[in-house]
């Protein structure tokens, strides 16, 4: 039988929205585990803006996206949010008391709440438009890394010049059998330090960068063999590979949220103003998913709906406690869950 997680809520995405809503059920003793199809939190501030200034977080005159998402991460620490990174939950079902919740790797949740702050959608990979790479994904072509375990000893082909194509090379160098580096390009959109390690494993034989791009796949049953590349000099190559890692950049789709049998109006969740619930009770959704008389997609709002939000969960999570409202300022019994003296 599957290993279930038990927990008090599951939040579905690490967007800003999602990682506040730790910190609000956190302080009234709810415990989260979240789950993002991203390999980070941060959501679309760290995907797509790391280094671009936001000036409308109260009481923040300016901070990156990336910022915000390290000092949300810092803020939430307390709480020991578990999270669960490049997993899709694909399907979430009604239980007797709560709900079940299945993602793409496998993984099982039975949690009393579900928190639905999926902002725009999954962040999904962009599929290079090579003909018959759907029967290679999974098995030897990868959009991200869950396991490294896969890669290893084996004759691994990075693709792309930005962030991911960097990080991965670096990390996977170690454990693969060899590694090549393609990009169209000798200019890439990375961090100038991961760049500069990259060429210098280059230089001491321990992988190897190739200017081109890929045209071809080759191999049979799912398992790649090697991919045909058109060099910067329009002459074509072939070069031997058994997994292939394409990282083309991001785009994001509704994906599963689609399916789960809530309410929709134009691809986003309706909620009431008080609790920030759907159509199913213990299902709530905040943030940039939601929508509602007067609503604004923007971060301030949905850190206030977490606050109601958490309110509500806490009502279905412990029915027989009273809440009192306190302040974090004066209250000693919330400083000591801050950790706070
Ligand atoms: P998101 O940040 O979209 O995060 C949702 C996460 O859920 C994603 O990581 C996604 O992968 C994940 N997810 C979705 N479905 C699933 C699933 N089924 N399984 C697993 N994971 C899933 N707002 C401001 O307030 N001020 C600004 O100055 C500002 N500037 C912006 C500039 C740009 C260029 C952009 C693009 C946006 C800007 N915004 C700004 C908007 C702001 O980024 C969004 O309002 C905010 O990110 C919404 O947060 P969220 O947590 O609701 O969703």
């Amino acid at each position: 039988s599957v290993d279930v997680i038990k927990t008090d809520a599951v939040i579905i995405g690490a967007g800003p929205v999602g990682l506040f809503a730790v910190f609000e059920l956190g302080l009234l003793d709810v415990k989260c585990h979240v789950i993002d199809i991203l390999d980070r939190a941060g959501g679309q501030c760290a995907e797509l803006y790391p280094e671009k200034p936001i000036y409308d977080i109260p009481a923040i005159p300016v901070v990156t996206g990336q910022q915000l998402t390290d000092q949300l991460m810092e803020q939430i620490e307390p709480f020991g949010p578990e999270f669960h990174f490049s997993e899709q939950v694909d399907s979430i079902d009604k239980t007797g008391d709560g709900f079940r919740l299945v993602t793409d790797a496998g993984t099982t949740f039975e949690s009393k709440v579900v928190v639905i702050a999926a902002g725009g959608g999954s962040f999904t990979p962009k599929r290079p438009p090579l003909p018959g790479i759907e029967n290679y994904e999974g098995t030897s072509v990868y959009y991200s890394v869950r396991k490294m375990d896969v890669f290893k000893d084996k004759d691994v082909l990075i693709v792309g010049g930005g962030d991911s194509a960097l990080d991965w090379t670096l990390n996977l160098q170690p454990v693969a059998k060899s590694l090549t580096l393609l990009h169209r390009r000798s200019e890439f959109r990375a961090a100038p330090a991961s760049v500069q390690k990259m060429l210098e494993l280059v230089e001491g034989g321990d992988i190897s960068f190739k200017l081109g791009q890929v045209t071809e796949l080759h191999g049979d049953n799912g398992q790649l063999t090697g991919v045909t590349v058109k060099g910067s000099d329009g002459e074509t190559f072939e070069h031997p590979a058994e997994v292939m890692l394409p990282f083309f950049g991001l785009t994001m789709k509704l994906g599963p949220v689609a399916n789960w049998g809530l309410n929709l109006e134009e691809n986003l969740i309706p909620v009431d103003t008080e609790k920030f619930e759907t159509s199913e009770k213990g299902i709530f959704a905040i943030g940039d998913i939601n929508t509602y008389p007067g609503k604004l997609k923007l971060i301030l709002s949905g850190f206030h709906e977490g606050a109601l939000m958490a309110q509500a969960a806490h009502r279905i999570i412990y029915p027989d406690k009273k809440l009192i409202f306190q302040y974090t300022t004066s209250s000693s019994n919330l400083q000591k869950k801050l950790g706070v003296k």
